[in-house]
């Protein structure tokens, strides 16, 4: 009954009714036209003069308004993707739940998205699908500018920019909700979470990013509704990932995710160990996002396979732990075994392609080899494509608070050293054979990152 009740009153076709935009001029926003890419300001002139109209929106128009650096502009068209196609000639149509056309020029795509409604603006499942949980499967019914706007994320993602005149549409109280600095979902949080769940990142994500606080009710239901991110695939949750960890806010970013319980829907093994984990174990993985971060801002490179390395270290140490203690595995036995569950379990979750799960492993496996410098040993390491990444890692231990017994200093200074000092190093060490102290029984602290017979 109440949902009969309810229905009544949802908007139907007969309802949508054009409100008008707050229209900002030069004046009161200040922006330029110089500042936009002009691949981007290219675009919408040729969609204009094809009889489309066409605007500037999103994350480029937001943080040219913050006096932030656009990470790109993304251009949205009342041209289906189909006529937008057809009048460049750089242009690609892809994705499939949510069709969009890739402009290309050299190394800069341009994203041109049409206008968007509501699905109930159309009953061809082949445009508008759902699944039981009220997921949008499919998201490609077109309509125009204002159900595109209240179809965006959040209002200070949803400001139209015209290029042409200069002007600001704005339908969602965005520029407001901007200059006070908060996040707000367009319409109603929970319906909007669930129809794409992959929201709830970008909530957390534009917060740590931006340093904007999230209204209550764009804030509330997160926590309750994080089991939702289960639904959505894997490959999807991959590329978040890079956005979330890989864009200088991974420290911020992983508190707010751990907050409201999305770190768990994306590393449930590393969950677990940080919350049952001791100091090292929080520290190693703060310590693997505060040198993410500070690389990005030293434009040094950084790879998916390396914080996917730090974040399932601690599960892969746990499992080893338990493996050769309760199992009695041999190291290297426990060691393939643990990385196969650690794995499986988190490709279940994330996709992580081949290419960065071949590296990863590397990482890990170099720790062991890291420890082995006897005779012609450390030279060969120096030349292992990985090494880099593996002494990075190695120090990320340290700086987390393991022992290591100096370890990574001595691999510090046998870079910087020549030939001859090397050979020095090398032959300091010793006979190990010799050396060797009887194998401890007792089990390392679990406090520590590394199972017992690596330190
Ligand atoms: P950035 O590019 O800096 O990561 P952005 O806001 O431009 O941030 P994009 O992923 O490029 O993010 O998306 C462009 C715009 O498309 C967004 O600003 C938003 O208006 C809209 N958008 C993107 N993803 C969603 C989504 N899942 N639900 C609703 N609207 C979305
Ligand atoms: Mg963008």
């Amino acid at each position: 009954m109440l949902n009969r009740l309810l229905k009544l009153f949802a908007p139907g076709k007969q309802q949508h009714k054009m409100t008008s935009p707050k229209i900002i001029p030069v004046s009161e926003h200040g922006l330029r036209r110089a500042q936009f890419s002009s691949n981007a300001l290219k675009v919408i002139e040729k969609l204009q003069e094809a009889g489309f109209s066409a605007f500037l929106v999103g994350g480029g128009v937001r943080d040219l308004l913050l006096e932030g650096e656009p990470k790109d502009f993304d251009v949205a068209t009342n041209a289906t993707p189909e006529e937008t196609r057809k009048i460049f000639r750089n242009a690609m149509i892809i994705g499939r739940r949510f069709r969009i056309v890739h402009v290309r020029f050299g190394r800069e795509i341009i994203e041109v998205t049409t206008f968007r409604a509501h699905h109930d603006q159309s009953d061809n499942p082949k445009d508008a699908e759902q699944s039981h949980t009220g997921m949008l499967l499919r998201d490609n019914v077109y309509g125009d500018i204002e159900s595109d706007a209240v179809r965006r994320d959040f209002s200070v993602n949803a400001l139209y920019y015209d290029p042409s005149n200069g002007n600001l549409l704005d339908y969602t109280n965005g520029l407001a909700d901007l200059n006070r600095r908060v996040l707000q979902m367009i319409g109603d949080p929970e319906a909007r979470y669930r129809e794409d769940p992959v929201r709830m990142l970008r909530a957390v994500r534009f917060a740590a990013k931006l340093g904007f606080t999230m209204t209550e009710n764009t804030r509330e239901p997160i926590k309750r509704l994080a089991p939702l991110m289960s639904h959505v695939p894997p490959a999807r949750l991959f590329e978040e990932v890079l956005k979330l960890m890989l864009s200088g806010y991974a420290t911020a970013t992983l508190g707010l995710l751990r907050e409201h319980g999305l770190f768990e829907a994306l590393f449930p093994g590393t969950e677990l160990c940080l919350q049952k984990g001791g100091e090292i174990t929080n520290k190693f993985v703060t310590q693997a996002t505060l040198n993410t971060d500070k690389r990005i801002r030293q434009d040094k490179k950084v790879t998916p396979a390396f914080i996917y390395a730090a974040f399932l270290w601690p599960p892969l140490q746990a499992a080893i732990r338990k493996l050769m203690q309760e199992n009695k595995m041999p190291l290297t036995a426990a060691m393939q075994h643990a990385e196969q569950g650690v794995i499986s379990q988190q490709l279940s979750c994330t996709a992580l392609p081949k290419r960065f799960l071949i590296p990863m492993k590397e990482i890990w496996a170099l720790q062991l080899r890291l420890l082995r410098r006897e005779g012609r040993k450390a030279f060969a390491l120096l030349e292992h494509p990985r090494f880099r990444a593996a002494y990075d890692f190695l120090l990320l231990r340290e700086q987390a608070g393991e022992n290591l017994d100096g370890l990574g200093l001595w691999w510090t200074r046998f870079q910087d050293a020549d030939e001859a000092q090397r050979e020095e190093m090398v032959k300091e060490l010793g006979n190990p054979q010799r050396q060797r102290r009887p194998r401890r029984r007792k089990p390392k602290a679990a406090n520590s990152t590394t199972p017992p017979a690596t330190s």
